[in-house]
């Protein structure tokens, strides 16, 4: 008969015995031969052993096959949460990106309104086509590849929107590309236009552009500039930029004249000055000091004469004050066209 040795059946014995019997038995199994009154230990044969280790491993691997997969059902595995949580922190990241995305959207339309209804109104430039507006658009293979996994809608969607901010924006920048220089040129322009009233003296002026009875030659002629009153040594100045073909004094009427060349098709004369603040050859900017005014030449009095030509024809500088006027001085520049117009 094979029997096992319980440990609590050796309670009883003495401490000593008692372990020396718990670590034998508990290695070993034993058989008691009663005939002899005597425990003979059993010995598995190789095949037994063989068959036992089999058995505990397979039986080993069912227990941790379940134990791993119930606590997977219940739990995850520490590899999985942690891939889990990464996977949350980037969907959050790309919703930020996307509300991101939006300012830049918002920026960029306000850009493309302030482009059409002021920029290139002002600059007498044309409106970008839609065609224009759309270059580049279109489809893209790359958005292919973000397919398949479990966040691929909003990583396709943010791509895409990238894509389209980055492609308006260079859309955009081609277009200030074309502004930009026009808008030198015209900032350039400005500053050399004749602009402001060559004199600060108030209206009502002296003459203006039409055919008169000359003051001292006593004759008829074409007065071709507009007149200021102005007392000896009135400060005059450059109504725009440019550069000074003449400083001098000249036959013919105006006596100490100044002569700007603007650029642009425009040249300002000044007549009748009593003295030069600039020398021929030098460039000016409107407001420049050029000199002083006087009644040098053929004059009846102090005033300055003042012309503009544009393309070689004689323009009415009336249409060129667009400084502070003030109502008054309008109202009466406006008389003085129409009074010259009636003549
Ligand atoms: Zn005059």
């Amino acid at each position: 008969m094979v029997c096992k040795i319980s440990l609590f059946n050796l309670n009883l014995l003495p401490k000593s015995l008692k372990n020396q019997i718990k670590t034998l038995i508990l290695r070993k199994k034993y058989l008691l031969d009663k005939e002899k009154l005597l425990y003979r230990q059993v010995r598995l044969s190789f095949r037994e052993k063989l068959v036992r280790i089999f058995f505990g491993l397979v039986l080993s691997l069912v227990l941790a096959t379940f134990y791993g997969i119930g606590f997977k059902n219940l739990f995850g595995s520490p590899k999985e949460k942690m891939l889990e949580a990464q996977v949350e922190e980037l969907r959050y990241k790309y919703s930020l990106l996307v509300e991101d995305f939006n300012i830049i959207d918002k920026s960029l339309v306000g850009i493309v309104g302030a482009e059409d209804n002021i920029f290139r109104p002002v600059l007498d430039m044309e409106t970008l086509t839609e065609s224009f507006r759309q270059t580049g658009a279109g489809g893209s293979k790359k958005y292919e590849e973000l397919e398949g996994y479990e966040n691929s809608a909003i990583m396709i969607s943010a791509t895409r929107y990238l894509d389209e901010l980055i492609r308006r924006t260079y859309v955009q920048s081609k277009s200030f590309e074309e502004i930009i220089p026009v808008a030198e040129d015209w900032k350039n322009r400005i500053e050399h236009i004749p602009y402001i009233r060559p004199v600060n003296v108030t209206i009502p002026l002296g003459d203006g552009i039409k055919f008169r009875n000359h003051p001292v030659l006593g004759i008829s002629r074409w007065h071709y500039g507009q007149d200021f009153s102005a007392p000896p040594g009135t400060k005059v100045y450059a109504t725009g930029s440019g550069l000074i073909t003449k400083a001098a004094w000249t036959p013919y009427g105006f006596g100490n004249r100044v002569e700007i060349n603007h650029g642009y098709g425009f040249k300002t004369i000044y007549g009748h000055l009593s003295g030069f603040n600039v020398e021929t050859g030098q460039e000016v900017q409107r407001g420049d000091l050029i000199g002083l005014s006087g009644s040098t030449g053929v004059s009846s009095g102090p005033h300055l004469h003042y012309e503009i030509h544009y393309n070689g024809k004689v323009q009415n500088p009336l249409y060129f004050f667009d400084d502070n006027i003030t109502m008054t001085e309008y109202n009466s520049m406006i008389n003085a066209l129409i009074c010259d117009t009636l003549r």
